[in-house]
């Protein structure tokens, strides 16, 4: 029997999945496959993370380690940094763009606005008692898995938590970035970046001392991160039946028992997620594409596809960058040819700091909910969202729906009432698995540019699967 390639094979179990969700969701077995397909897809997740920490810090060490001098590593960091800023910037040029072109929130109902620049007035007025889901008839069809007091709970919380962050000074990130115990960070998923700060500095110290003894630890390092490796390996050979099982589980917490209602909720939110995914789709089909086929010469747009699908099926399957980090290293490893020491250093911190999908859906959103209150935003304000998304997606965190939690912050920055995120909330989780896979492409995207400016990739044309 014919083979089929990985990548095709996660294909369809991503196209079984949907059908079997809509299928049980149809014949009322919505709950027979959360209880009993859904928790495959959850144990994929888990071993996906438990992979990705130890991977992150054994190839940090092992490519610093392996650094021939210091300053390379300067110049790489910085090479890495500048290049995110500038394409996390485009994201939002592009997804501001497209919101003042289409105007997705003038598209509704205008008695509607009306009522809602209304309610947006009377916010502005007692600004302190912050009132939460003014948007409610909008969002009122699509409360798929949580009713409104969950929802209020949960935005409430998440609300409290930004508010604490806020009151934080503006060095804190730095403060955050250094652990005070290793194995604490080591022990928590959402710390990434105080174990990329470790892995440099413990590098950076076994370059320091003599070559007699640091031998011993660099070949155990290195052993160690080949063995994470292999892990990847043999858990995506069973890929196609765990992203099978997430999306079933998935989109069956969507639907409910009726199919109807993932319809629904798409009904009044239908040109602000077209916008976000017409955003999406230019970043990943046209720009990424070329930018990489220009640094990389006989790579052609059909192979950077097939080179990066596993790690983009399985972002899109798992909306999660971190979630996705050991599969995006092979990726651009094994299939762009770009060398372990640049995708062991670019990569963790790209999936951490970088989120181009993100920072353009947060600029698409803020436009969106703006529009729909009857609210006009200026050339300074938007000039505001460029700078807060960019800051709000490097403060997210690579999981689900992290980019909608920092969304806050850029409608606060432009003096928005931070509770219209329960308008979008319904659509969200379908766009969050949109926006990673373009995350996860543009930390490819970044790694093979500063490959080829350090002439570290070697594509043969050959590599892929
Ligand atoms: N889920 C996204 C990621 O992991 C973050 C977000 O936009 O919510 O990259």
């Amino acid at each position: 029997m014919k083979r089929f390639p990985l990548h095709i094979n996660i294909i369809f179990g991503l196209i079984l999945g949907i059908i079997w969700a809509l299928l049980s969701s149809y014949f009322g077995w919505s709950e027979f496959t959360i209880k009993w397909i859904d928790p495959f897809g959850l144990i994929f997740i888990r071993l996906m993370k438990l992979i990705a920490v130890p991977l992150v810090l054994f190839s940090i060490i092992q490519g610093v380690s392996g650094l021939s001098n210091i300053s390379k590593l300067g110049r790489i960091g910085a090479k890495t940094l500048a290049l995110y800023l500038i394409t996390t910037m485009t994201a939002i040029t592009v997804g501001l763009l497209i919101a003042n072109i289409v105007k997705p929130g003038a598209l509704i109902d205008q008695e509607q606005r009306k009522v809602n620049r209304k309610s947006y007035e009377s916010w502005v007025a007692q600004k302190d008692g912050v009132e939460i889901l003014d948007g409610r008839n909008l969002t009122e069809a699509g409360a798929p898995t949580r009713t409104n007091e969950e929802k209020e709970e949960f935005i409430k919380e998440k609300m409290e938590s930004v508010e604490k962050r806020k009151e934080q000074g503006p060095l804190q990130f730095l403060v955050d970035m250094v652990p005070e115990n290793i194995f604490f960070s080591l022990g928590d998923n959402s710390l990434m970046l105080q174990v990329i700060f470790f892995g440099i500095f413990f590098g950076l110290c076994l370059l320091m001392i003599p070559s007699e003894q640091s031998q011993t630890i660099i070949s155990v390092v290195s052993a160690l991160s080949e063995v994470f490796l292999k892990m990847v390996d043999i858990v995506m050979q069973a890929a196609p039946f765990f992203v099978f099982a997430l999306l079933a589980g998935q989109v069956s917490k969507m639907a409910g028992d009726s199919p109807s209602q993932v319809v629904e909720i798409f009904k009044g939110l239908g040109w602000y997620s077209l916008c976000v995914v017409l955003g999406l789709g230019i970043l990943l089909f046209l720009i990424y594409p070329g930018v990489v086929s220009t640094v990389i010469k006989k790579l052609s747009y059909k192979n950077f596809f097939r080179a990066m699908s596993p790690a983009q099926l399985l972002a899109f399957s798992s909306s999660s960058s971190a979630a996705t980090l050991p599969v995006t290293i092979e990726c651009v490893n094994d299939n762009l040819g770009v060398s372990k020491e640049i995708t062991s250093f670019v990569l963790p911190i790209g999936a951490t700091v970088n989120m181009d999908g993100t920072s353009l859906y947060q600029s698409v959103a803020v436009l969106f909910l703006a529009q729909l209150h009857m609210v006009d935003l200026t050339l300074g304000q938007q000039l505001l969202i460029v700078l807060t998304a960019t800051l709000a997606s490097i403060g997210s965190a690579a999981v689900p729906s992290a980019g909608l939690i920092m969304l806050i912050i850029v409608l606060e920055s432009v003096g928005l009432n931070p509770a219209w995120i329960a308008i979008i909330f319904p659509v969200d989780r379908i766009l969050d698995m949109c926006r990673t896979v373009i995350n996860v492409t543009g930390d490819a995207t970044v790694a093979s540019i500063v490959a080829s400016t350090e002439n570290e990739i070697n594509y043969s044309g050959q590599n892929h699967e």
